[in-house]
């Protein structure tokens, strides 16, 4: 299974990036369907999240199903930690015999089985697309088509385009059915025309019932890729098959993409998923630590739930990192003790990679990405273009060192606490709906790194 991903790989993936992501990382385990995997650092790991389809697609080819991931980056487990998971001896990859797939054929679906309608917890924030999703399902082609569907990371896209996928296929086993994210659906085509086997491409892309394509904003602004979908697209549509696209912006904001195409996006349904509300966040939570050996105490998710409100994917993972601090130190019952301390250890961790950060900075970086001088970041202007970075900074301050509000109001020209809370407010908001907040916050932070 691993050769296997690790071909795949370099099939599909520059050697470079091969070279510094992929090759180093080590399989650990394989437990219920979901392979362990060990990277250099959480940076790999947000590269590696993005590769699902190698990991399905190996699995769907050495075990005749979907296999699901997990992974764990050296820099966020301790020591204890690493060398428990390393010497785990669940190590079972027997079923590791070199078996010859025949080049095209058959059809991958790139479906992970475990992304159902029946585990995704109905909120507001979801509620119309998840109507949506289900009613196109019920009648692919023939309600909402094609279906687009936005919003911001780890609120439940893919798994929404998976169970549709999954659905179609248990009511019609032989429909033909393909996720794709748009960067493979791109990687499809150049390896297509580098082999001379553009037939095959357009065998397998326009004939399908359903086209499932994952994070269009991703899709490449070369000529020949996007012309290849429009066309796709065109073929698909009039013979009336099921489209569902997914992205983290409305289609009109798709600048990779040229006006026809997103256009036609909007032809059939364009809908949104929003963060969820606490509700949703406890229902999320209970339904995944049910899943789980240990006893998770209501008071216990409710104190989770409150701790992570923006991100069902963060959630989750917060979920897991209690339960690997519990399972290490033998708790059974998990109490909000524990649970902070596995929390609060996630979060020193990511600071240890700070430890050398200071206000000033953050101050100069968020000022030299802005274009502004120090004195205007710190001094008393407020017009909006000074006042939005110097806002952006507070937060950074607040968010990265934890710095107090009266400490980071002196840092800031020596302004009020309240003025600092309502800075940090302003922002933490626009985190959760506004994508340019959130692209400018990463882009600064990485230069923390
Ligand atoms: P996106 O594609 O929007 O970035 P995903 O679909 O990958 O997000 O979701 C991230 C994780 O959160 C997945 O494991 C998914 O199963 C889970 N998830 C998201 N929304 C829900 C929900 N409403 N109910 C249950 N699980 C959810
Ligand atoms: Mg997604």
């Amino acid at each position: 299974f691993w050769t296997r991903v690790k071909e795949l790989a370099q099939k599909n993936i520059k050697s470079g990036a091969y070279e510094y992501f992929i090759d180093p990382a080590q399989l650990l385990s394989i437990e219920n369907d979901t392979a362990n995997i060990l990277v250099e650092s959480s940076f790999h790991k947000d590269y590696w999240r993005k590769q699902s389809d190698l990991i399905s697609t190996a699995g769907f080819e050495v075990f005749g199903k979907p296999i699901s991931f997990s992974l764990y980056a050296k820099d966020e487990l301790t020591a204890p930690e690493l060398s428990k998971l390393s010497n785990d001896q669940n190590f079972k990859d027997e079923t590791e015999i070199s078996r010859e797939v025949p080049e095209g054929l058959p059809l991958l679906t790139g479906l992970n089985g475990k992304y159902r309608f029946e585990n995704f917890v109905q909120g507001p924030g979801n509620r119309w697309t998840l109507a949506a999703a289900v009613a196109v399902a019920d009648k692919p082609g023939d309600t909402y088509n094609p279906l687009f569907i936005y919003g911001g990371a780890g609120l439940g896209k893919t798994h929404l385009m998976h169970a549709i996928g999954n659905e179609i296929l248990t009511d019609n086993p032989t429909a033909k059915v393909k996720y794709v994210s748009s960067e493979n659906f791109v990687n499809d085509y150049v390896n297509a025309t580098r082999k001379n086997q553009m037939e095959n491409f357009e065998n397998t892309y326009r004939n399908l019932d359903l086209l499932l394509l994952d994070d269009v904003q991703f899709f490449s602004d070369k000529e020949g890729t996007k012309t290849e979908f429009f066309n796709t697209f065109n073929t698909l549509y009039e013979k009336g098959a099921q489209i569902v696209l997914t992205s983290d912006r409305i289609p009109q904001e798709l600048n990779n993409l040229e006006e026809r195409l997103v256009s036609r996006f909007s032809w059939g349904l364009t809908t949104d998923i929003t963060a969820p509300d606490y509700e949703t966040r406890m229902a999320i939570l209970l339904i995944k630590s049910e899943a789980s050996a240990l006893n998770f105490p209501s008071e216990t998710l409710s104190y989770i739930a409150g701790q992570i409100d923006s991100n069902v994917r963060e959630l989750e993972g917060a979920l897991n990192r209690v339960e690997f601090v519990a399972n290490a130190n033998h708790v059974t019952r998990v109490d909000i003790e524990t649970a902070s301390q596995a929390l609060r250890s996630l979060k020193s961790q990511a600071t240890q990679s700070l430890s050398n950060l200071t206000i000033k900075r953050i101050q100069d970086e968020t000022a030299r990405y802005y274009h502004l001088s120090i004195s205007d970041l710190i001094g008393p202007k407020r017009p909006k273009e000074i006042a939005f970075p110097r806002q952006i900074a507070m937060y950074l301050v607040r968010e990265l060192l934890g710095t107090s509000l009266p400490a980071i109001g002196n840092a800031f020209g020596g302004r009020d606490h309240t003025t600092v809370m309502y800075a940090y407010k302003q922002i933490s908001d626009k985190m959760k709906t506004d994508i340019e907040v959130q692209k400018d916050i990463d882009s600064i932070k990485r230069k923390f790194l």
